[in-house]
């Protein structure tokens, strides 16, 4: 018997202790990204790690701009020319993303791209570009002009130079999927962050809910809340890192497709949602709409909440969201 009690008792220490928490970061997609899983041992964390990249490698072939072999290359080559057959998966994300600009009142585009031309936020823009090259920049943006044929399976931009771009739904796509892929493959728990647009599943070893800080970018070292986020996205969009500067005038690269210009005046959104790539998607549009119109839009919805922080720093919450201030 007291054999028996000392068995169960290392059995119980041994399953305690296999379980790990594993960690990997690398760059994806020109980004951050860290890969998160709980699992047995560093073998089999190891191996779902790289799944996780693989996934997310296979995404990026599928919708970067900058890959001349990608398919999201080759709607852009052949705007204004014919339509091109594409992935399945490429359509319905780009259908969805079409669905978003609805929502949004066209604040969310990704045919934004075509804007690129004259905005660049690498440093090397030395002034605020003119009216008219603003004006004729968004003459070829438009989400109206994105012809998808699901029978044919092919997409067509209407306009010659017009562009589309996954700059702001793209990696919440991704984490949205190497997560599902990790769910599928058995993975208990785990977080894919793709440089702040986040999707948790599980818990933690220590069986509590993964926690995720909401920071303020006026106070980047002082997260003011805490949040437990077992199973949903977080993701927030920020103008902190990409910007210009214009006569002490902060513009972010995040684009109004209805003026050409940048957004001002908020500096950080955080979207909670079920998935990551809505969030994302609805982080970079809150941005364009504003502080009023951006949380009436996301009070409507159900299931997504919204914190703001304007460049004066006052925060902002949507209606049911429930943060203690830390
Ligand atoms: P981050 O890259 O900082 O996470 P976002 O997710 O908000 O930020 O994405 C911003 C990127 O989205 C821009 O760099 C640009 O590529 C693209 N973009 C800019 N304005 C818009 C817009 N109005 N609609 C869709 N995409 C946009
Ligand atoms: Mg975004």
């Amino acid at each position: 018997m007291k054999q028996l009690g000392t068995f169960l008792l290392l059995v119980f220490v041994s399953t305690c202790s296999a379980q790990g928490t594993f960690k990997r970061t690398l760059m994806k997609m020109g980004s951050r990204f860290e890969i998160t899983v709980v699992a047995a041992d560093s073998t089999s964390a190891n191996e779902h790690i790289e799944t996780a990249i693989a996934e997310i490698d296979r995404i990026e072939k599928l919708i970067s701009s900058w890959d001349e072999h990608s398919q999201t290359s080759e709607i852009n080559r052949n705007a204004g020319l014919r339509p091109v057959q594409v992935d399945v998966e490429l359509l319905d994300l780009i259908e969805r993303a079409i669905g978003i600009s609805t929502l949004t009142d066209g604040a969310f585009d990704i045919s934004y791209a075509s804007m690129d031309r004259i905005w660049h936020f690498d440093g090397s823009m030395k002034s605020m570009p003119t009216d008219e090259a603003i004006k004729a920049s968004v003459a070829k943006v438009g989400y109206e002009n994105i012809v998808l044929d699901r029978a044919a399976g092919t997409v067509y931009l209407k306009l010659k130079g017009m562009r589309i771009g996954f700059g702001a739904i793209g990696k919440g796509y991704a984490a949205d999927r190497a997560k599902d892929l990790l769910m599928a493959k058995g993975v208990q728990s785990g977080i894919i962050n793709a440089s702040g647009d986040m999707n948790t599943w599980g818990k933690q070893v220590d069986g509590s809910e993964w926690k995720v800080a909401v920071t303020n970018p006026l106070e980047k070292n002082n997260a003011f809340a805490l949040l437990p986020i077992s199973n949903g996205a977080v993701v927030t969009s920020g103008n902190y890192e990409k910007y210009v500067e214009f006569d002490g005038k902060r513009y972010s690269h995040i684009i109004d497709p209805r003026t050409g210009y940048p957004s001002k005046g908020i500096i950080s959104v955080t979207v909670f949602a079920p998935k990551a790539e809505l969030a994302d998607a609805l982080a970079t549009s809150v941005f364009v709409m504003g502080i009023d119109a951006g949380l009436d839009r996301i009070n409507q919805l159900p299931k997504i909440e919204c914190v703001i922080i304007d460049d004066q720093g006052n925060i902002t919450k949507s209606d049911n969201i429930k943060i203690d201030k830390l």
